[in-house]
């Protein structure tokens, strides 16, 4: 089948891409300019006409898909900001939102051929802060992000105003079958993961072009300091594989799913990293002490999608030496 991949030139959208091209499908990225799917053209040139592109200039604009999502069997929908510099908070909802419910729109009016949406969501709509510890499920909902961006508009934090961009993009994908349930021939399947690390596929000149996770890391490796904090994490390659499986799997239709493999303060992958990599060494040992407040449960992903997560070594292992194959 042919499945239309949105935001094809993303961090994570071009492992998406290469992962459905190499399990058979056929791909259509959509990306905002032609300049744009230059790279993905290239990258993707071994597999033929099994790879094509669709131009769509600003997915917020009604009707924005309405072409591409024709011939398609399935969607990915990725497209999304994903950035803690907005001021005011529209700048991430807009998109978001409209991108996600005009895609969908789109599917319903024009995508006769489509089985199966899967949209990618976050843990950011899964996640809230607490002093206490806590294991999140797909139960949870990130109302309290919501909460702080209606209450302080401009003045909310920076992770909340990005936060509550995943949060009301996932809900109303949600809303939107269950209210168009009668007029589709397609049912929905959204994949939650934590911060999204791993090797890069798509084009960037510098450390500084990395998207927002992969600059994370990089900044872990080679500031001063930089090794302060942690999260919860997923390799790419196995979200990518999460993303095909969710097309794959009749069970996917109608869940939630996180895709997680665990915590991790940043001390952890630099304790990880291949020996005589280049990149500082920050306090070897230090992570083993850090409090992980937030965790996710996995197994719905295990059981559902059959997914088996790639280890902290292996992780790093590829990033370093994907960063030093670029002389970074
Ligand atoms: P990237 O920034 O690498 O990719 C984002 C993609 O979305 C790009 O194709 C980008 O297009 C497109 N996009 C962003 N804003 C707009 C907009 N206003 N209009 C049209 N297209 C837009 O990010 P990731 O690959 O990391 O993120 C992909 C998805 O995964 C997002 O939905 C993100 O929320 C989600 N996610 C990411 C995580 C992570 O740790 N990386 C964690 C959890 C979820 P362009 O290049 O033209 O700007």
């Amino acid at each position: 089948g042919k499945v239309l991949v949105s935001g094809a030139n993303g961090y994570i959208a071009v492992w998406v891409v290469r992962t459905l091209l190499e399990e058979g499908f056929s791909v259509r990225g959509a990306v905002r300019s032609a300049e744009k799917g230059k790279h993905l053209s290239e990258l993707f040139a071994p597999y033929g006409d099994k790879f094509e592109l669709a131009i769509v200039p600003d997915i917020t604009a009604p009707g924005a898909f309405d072409e591409a999502v024709q011939g398609v069997d399935a969607i990915e929908h990725t497209a999304s900001p994903f950035h803690f510099q907005a001021d005011d908070p529209a700048e991430l909802l807009e998109p978001a939102i409209k991108g996600t419910v005009g895609i969908l729109e789109s599917a319903r009016k024009y995508g006769k051929d489509v089985k199966r949406v899967v949209v990618t969501s976050s843990c950011a709509a899964v996640m809230n802060i607490s002093t206490e510890p806590q294991v999140l499920s797909e139960l949870d909902w990130n109302d309290q992000a919501v909460k702080e961006v209606e209450e302080r508009g401009r003045a909310a934090s920076a992770g909340a105003k990005y936060r509550t961009s995943k949060t009301l993009a996932e809900r109303a994908a949600w809303d939107f079958v269950k209210t168009h349930k009668a007029e589709i021939g397609w049912d929905l399947s959204v994949l939650n993961p934590p911060l999204v690390l791993g090797p890069i596929l798509h084009a960037i000149a510098s450390p500084t072009a990395l998207n927002t996770s992969t600059r994370m890391m990089y900044d872990a490796f080679t500031t001063p300091d930089g090794a302060a904090g942690g999260g919860c994490w997923i390799d790419v390659r196995d979200l990518a594989l999460a993303h095909v499986r969710a097309l794959q799997r009749a069970a996917a239709g109608g869940e939630r799913i996180i895709i997680a493999v665990g915590a991790f303060a940043w001390q952890d992958w630099l304790d990880a990293a291949p020996a005589g990599s280049k990149y500082q060494k920050g306090t070897p040992g230090a992570g083993k002490d850090a409090v992980h407040l937030l965790r996710y449960k996995n197994e719905k992903s295990v059981r559902v999608l059959g997914m088996e997560y790639r280890s902290m070594a292996d992780t790093a292992k590829a990033v370093v030496e994907d960063w030093e194959a670029r002389g970074w």
